[in-house]
């Protein structure tokens, strides 16, 4: 039995007719870029995202470099965000000729270590971006804390956890400045394409965002500011809202999913309820794993995990890999190479050790097939090769 990685072939056979009649209805518009159908849509994700304000955007990369630009970042300034993240996170920073300044993550969460930023700030820090790794959040009480004390704003990096929520139920990306998010293909809300969102509560931000989506121009051919082409095409704006009525079906299934995986890898001996309570790297054993944890924060409650990623740390990563591909069984490592070592940020000078979480996630970590359309056969199956792995 063969499990992909992710299969969105099942997403658009059961939803086929609706998609194809909305790029149908978009191509005898020839509305193509905005227009009703990105404006409805913002509509709807504004709500969805308990944010006052939501525009489309070019994709979640761009989101982040509009966010900063919003915020007026530029050459000399900082902004202090994980080292272990997808690229975007950092390149819409550098871009800008800004200086990414990068800190460890916590060992169960992948996300920010928040006690690390306060020491990172400095008086040219504009920003602070934290990335909610996943589809879980960060902890975000504890950086609003430090960056309402420094009065820094937050742009909230959600590209993978629209819909998500914070332990006491407030939506990602309405809580910092600015939310960033992302429709690529493989996120939970995913576009035949590149496409992105902004949120924001904030009217003046929202006005200038809009400018710099189209140039920076207000009038037509007056120019503020220098904007960009940042606008999202009215055909990704169409699908998403045929796809839109179904993300909650679609999270649900993937916790369902996750709850399952954590059973039967229970059941089979494989870890424990409540995992390790050591960081990445304090495996009780080799030939265990350690599940994603939707982990406890302040107030006791839980997050709500969307889980764009089932991601376990595991000492045998490389070989039990190689094992499931082997096998039929797709899975992929998010992500093998933090920032801090990457060569396009060598100029930074980090040092290494500084980020022994991140480091070891990077060589632990592998995300399994999570996918709604998962059936239990299938879950069950990339369960017994992990076990069989284990048992060689
Ligand atoms: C996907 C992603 C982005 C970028 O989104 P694109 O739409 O692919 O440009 C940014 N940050 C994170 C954490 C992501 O996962």
């Amino acid at each position: 039995m063969t499990v992909p990685l992710l299969d969105l072939q099942q997403q658009y056979r059961a939803l086929k007719p609706t998609l194809d009649a909305a790029l149908i209805r978009v191509a005898e518009s020839q509305v193509c870029i905005l227009g009703p159908e990105v404006e409805q849509l913002e509509k709807t994700l504004a709500v969805y995202c308990d944010s006052k304000y939501a525009l489309g955007v070019s994709s979640g990369t761009d989101a982040l470099l509009m966010a900063l630009m919003a915020l007026d970042v530029r050459a000399g300034d900082e902004v202090i965000m994980p080292t272990y993240s997808f690229f975007a996170t950092a390149g819409a920073v550098a871009r800008l000729g800004a200086t990414p300044v990068l800190v460890d993550s916590e060992p169960l969460t992948f996300n920010i270590n928040p006690a690390l930023i306060e020491s990172r700030i400095t008086s040219r820090t504009k920003a602070i971006m934290p990335v909610h790794l996943f589809g879980q959040a960060a902890d975000m009480d504890a950086i609003m804390t430090i960056a309402d004390n420094h009065n820094i704003p937050v742009i909230e990096d959600a590209a993978q956890a629209i819909g998500s929520q914070y332990s006491d139920g407030r939506k990602l990306g309405s809580i910092g400045a600015m939310g960033c998010f992302s429709f690529y293909p493989t996120k939970n809300l995913g576009a035949f394409g590149d496409g992105g969102l902004i949120t924001t509560n904030d009217e003046a931000l929202y006005i200038k965002l809009k400018h710099i989506r189209n140039h920076g121009m207000e009038p037509r051919y007056y120019h503020k500011l220098v904007g960009g082409n940042f606008r999202l095409d009215a055909l990704q704006g169409a699908v998403l809202n045929v796809k839109f009525p179904h993300l909650e079906s679609w999270h649900a299934a993937r916790r369902a999913n996750a709850e399952l995986y954590t059973k039967k890898f229970i059941a089979a001996g494989l870890a424990t309820e409540n995992g390790s309570s050591e960081a990445c790297g304090g495996f009780d054993a080799d030939n265990t794993i350690l599940l994603p944890q939707a982990v406890f924060q302040h107030s006791g409650a839980k997050n709500h995990h969307i889980y764009n990623q089932y991601t376990i740390q595991t000492p045998k990563r490389d070989a039990l890999r190689k094992h499931l591909a082997d096998n039929g069984i797709g899975s992929e490592i998010y992500y093998p190479v933090p920032f801090h070592r990457q060569e396009c940020f060598a100029y930074l000078n980090a040092r290494d050790e500084d980020f022994s979480v991140a480091n070891c996630l990077a060589a632990h970590s592998l995300s399994l097939p999570i996918y709604p359309e998962l059936t239990e056969p299938q879950i069950a199956n990339v369960v017994e090769q992990v076990a069989a792995f284990f048992r060689a």
